[in-house]
């Protein structure tokens, strides 16, 4: 008794390990639905098919008999990715079980596969047919347990088999199927959560782009590594009158016009971010002293070609931008210099870049 509900612990155990694990994985993917995409769906139903084959080597032992729960990830590939997470999960097992010798004869190998087929072609069927979540689960669960009543019968089973082993089997099954229906939501909702926290904690709320923790998380990284890297802080000119002008509302819509234009036009190596009100940063990691001070020309000079329309008329907007270049200075003296940079730029009559030097 103790060894077979150790057994059925370490099942659990492997079920919501590799789920939770799964959905940790793939928390930029979820909801796992059917209309996913399809690579999602396979690798769920991949991750499925493992805990299967980890279900089948460590099945419980029930008076004589040995009883799986292999059951219960086919239901979960259904319940969230239809057909083809069960195609894979059901192809995995399939290839385990006729891969896997156990000595046992050509006629109950044949059976166990046929149970099986049968099986993955009936939940295939009932994912077209049943919307509900919750009948769809306890249907496939109930087909497959009777499925498996079925094989005990036409086998040469004892006679009382089915109180001393298919009893004990379908009330291992049913509670682990009520256990892991609610938990598996519970478990995806907690990682979708989870992804949304950490996309607004590195995120900036008006223009989508990284925010300044972000920033300086990036910043120490290249500190540590002690490489070259190169920052230009951008600061809208005169940005105070054109919300005075035409209202915060506008201004808004400015700031993300010009993070639009930052994103279009920078490297894919850079970093850009948002760094304060209407100042804006990028870094560039093992750089040259010269690209960061053409890219900051280039948004300089992209920024006025390019005038932010509204319904009646185009406004026209600059930048200036202060560009400096860290060798073995500490991060906070870089940006200093960049900002210096940057209030020469300003001082020199807006519109344009200014590299930091001594
Ligand atoms: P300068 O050319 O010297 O940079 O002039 P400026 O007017 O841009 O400089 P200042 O720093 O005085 O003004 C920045 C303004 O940016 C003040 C503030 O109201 C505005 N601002 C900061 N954050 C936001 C925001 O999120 N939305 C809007 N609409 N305005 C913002
Ligand atoms: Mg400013
Ligand atoms: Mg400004």
């Amino acid at each position: 008794m103790i060894s077979t509900l150790n057994i059925f612990f370490l099942n659990i155990c492997i079920i919501f390990l590799i789920l939770s694990v799964t959905f940790y994985l793939m928390r930029n993917r979820l909801p796992i639905q059917k209309d996913s995409k399809v690579s999602t769906r396979f690798y769920f139903g991949l991750a499925n098919g493992v805990t299967g084959i980890l279900l089948i080597h460590n099945s419980i032992s029930i008076n004589g008999a040995f009883i799986d729960l292999r059951l219960l990830p086919l239901a979960l590939s259904a319940l969230y990715g239809g057909p083809i997470s069960i195609m894979t999960t059901g192809s995995m097992l399939l290839l385990y079980r006729v891969g896997m010798d156990i000595g046992e004869s050509l006629t109950a190998l044949e059976n166990s596969i046929i149970t099986l087929v049968s099986f993955i072609v009936l939940i295939i069927f009932c994912t077209w047919f049943i919307k509900p979540k919750g009948y769809l689960f306890t249907i496939i669960v109930s087909i497959g347990s009777f499925l498996v009543l079925v094989r005990m019968l036409l086998g040469n089973a004892e006679t009382h088999a089915w109180q001393t082993i298919y009893l004990p089997y379908f009330l291992i099954t049913a509670l682990a199927s009520f256990l892991f229906y609610r938990l598996s939501y519970m478990l995806q909702d907690h990682f979708v959560l989870y992804s949304y926290q950490s996309y607004l904690a590195s995120t900036d709320q008006l223009t989508r782009l990284a925010n300044r923790h972000v920033i300086m998380d990036k910043v120490a990284t290249l500190e540590r590594e002690q490489a070259p890297w190169g920052v230009i802080l951008f600061d809208l000119d005169y940005f105070k009158a054109v919300n005075d002008q035409y209202g915060h509302a506008v201004g808004d819509a400015v700031l993300r016009h010009f993070s639009v234009l930052l994103t279009q036009e920078c490297p894919d190596e850079v970093t850009i971010g948002r760094y304060g009100g209407e100042e804006f940063i990028a870094i560039f990691p093992n750089t040259l002293r010269s690209s960061p001070t053409e890219f900051a020309q280039h948004i300089v000079t992209t920024v006025t070609a390019t005038p932010f329309v509204m319904q009646d008329h185009a406004l026209a907007i600059t930048v200036s931008a202060g560009v400096a270049f860290a060798q073995r200075q500490p991060a906070s003296t870089v940006f200093k210099q960049a900002d210096a940079a940057l209030y020469e730029a300003k001082n020199n009559g807006r519109n344009q870049s200014y590299l930091y030097s001594n």
